[in-house]
């Protein structure tokens, strides 16, 4: 056995058995299991000092910036997020370059991170925090939770992260180690044992304030911790890394031989197959967009005209409709599948060269000539149409 797999001091089980509230409603605390738990910050913490990827927004304590990481990297992989961050940083370096930033220029940055309210709710709070703070970012977290699309995570990881202030995490991560960590059952989505982990954190991170041995940053390290040992070795399904775990000696997932079990997640929501007829219209060397409307999800960005069908309908029929565009001048090009979250989107695509009569459908509408493709922010599913338009068009004779 490692000496980091090897039992913690003074270890007695998991927390039920040390009387912690469960998610059956008994009411206690973590009180007689301080020496535990200290123990097990301990290692987390010395662990991520050695282990912690090296990622650039690691390299900083600025507040605005690891905001920015923490929106960011929300259902999105660090290796997605981090040209991302780098570009957004270069840009927007600063709190008030956010806020007086055009907001083209913010969706454009964001193009392709897919929950564009983000990006719109970063900007909004940045203009809170000019008109609120004075420009500064405000440390007290009950002030960073008061911040429009700012949750109690993203605040307490901001609060931690970049403050080193003794405020809990809990996202995906930290909830599969911490159920894990404790046998926690149930639904961790369900209020009761929600809040539970929401205890568990926050008395972690108490106890690594408390432990001046630990030196600088302890909140800030132990937080990164739990959501580094989450993505890197406490990962999802029933084969984690344990081997190499710092906490192994103390984990009764472990102990149990059974650390698939937890999270006990709610099943999924089944998958909704949706069919959308795409038309790419070209005039002159210029191509139709619509802009999306402030009713719509993905408000502000443009893509080509496209229109939600039944699976069954014919797209040039639905597309010729709309456009005014005879039925017959369409060609065919593969269809584009796209999938976000439940949804699985086809997008049939059909391509003309064609000037159709104006006014034929409400909206707004623009020619775009190719470079003006490149710059203007697009959804990702017509990002990735831009391309192949322009890779087809690059070959051709
Ligand atoms: S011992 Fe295994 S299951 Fe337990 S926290 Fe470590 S990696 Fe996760």
């Amino acid at each position: 056995m490692s000496s980091q797999n090897s039992p913690l001091p003074h270890w007695h089980g998991n927390l039920r058995n040390m009387g912690m509230r469960q998610n059956t409603g008994i009411e206690c605390g973590l009180q007689g299991c301080d020496d535990e738990l200290a123990a097990i910050v301990e290692r987390l913490t010395r662990w991520f000092d050695g282990a912690a990827r090296d990622l650039p927004w690691r390299r900083t304590r600025d507040p605005y910036a690891v905001w920015i990481s923490e929106v960011m990297l929300q259902q999105t992989q660090v290796q997605t997020v981090i040209p991302y961050w780098n570009r957004w940083m270069e840009r927007l370096p600063a709190v008030r370059n956010l806020a007086e930033a055009p907001t083209d220029l913010v969706l454009k940055l964001w193009e392709g991170l897919g929950y564009y309210s983000r990006a719109r709710n970063l900007q909004r709070a940045a203009c809170q925090i000019m008109s609120d703070h004075g420009g500064v970012f405000p440390r007290d977290p009950a002030a960073i939770l008061r911040l429009p699309g700012i949750g109690p995570y993203t605040a307490g990881a901001i609060a931690s992260i970049a403050l080193d202030q003794p405020e809990p995490i809990l996202d995906g991560n930290v909830i599969r180690v911490l159920t894990r960590l404790f046998a926690l059952e149930g639904d961790p989505k369900a209020k009761l044992l929600n809040r539970q982990l929401w205890d568990v954190a926050a008395q972690l991170v108490r106890s690594a304030h408390a432990q001046i041995d630990l030196g600088d940053q302890r909140c800030s390290r132990l937080n990164q911790a739990l959501m580094e040992l989450g993505a890197t070795v406490c990962t999802p399904g029933s084969q984690p890394a344990c081997g190499v775990c710092p906490v192994a000696g103390a984990c009764r997932a472990h102990q149990q031989g059974s650390p698939g079990r937890f999270p006990e997640l709610a099943p999924r929501v089944p998958i909704t197959a949706r069919f959308f007829a795409t038309g790419i219209l070209e005039h002159e060397g210029r191509y139709l967009l619509k802009l999306r409307e402030n009713t719509e999800v993905n408000r502000g960005f443009w893509e080509f005209p496209n229109w939600e069908t039944a699976a069954s309908d014919d797209a040039e029929s639905v597309l010729s409709d709309h456009l005014g565009v005879p039925r017959t001048i369409w060609s065919a090009w593969p269809d584009l599948r796209h999938h976000i979250t439940r949804y699985r989107m086809t997008q049939r695509v059909r391509l003309a060269c064609f000037l159709p009569p104006q006014n034929s459908t409400m909206g707004t509408w623009l020619w775009a000539t190719s470079t003006e493709l490149e710059s203007l922010a697009l959804t990702a599913a017509h990002r990735k149409l831009a391309r192949k338009l322009q890779h087809a068009f690059q070959k051709r004779p």
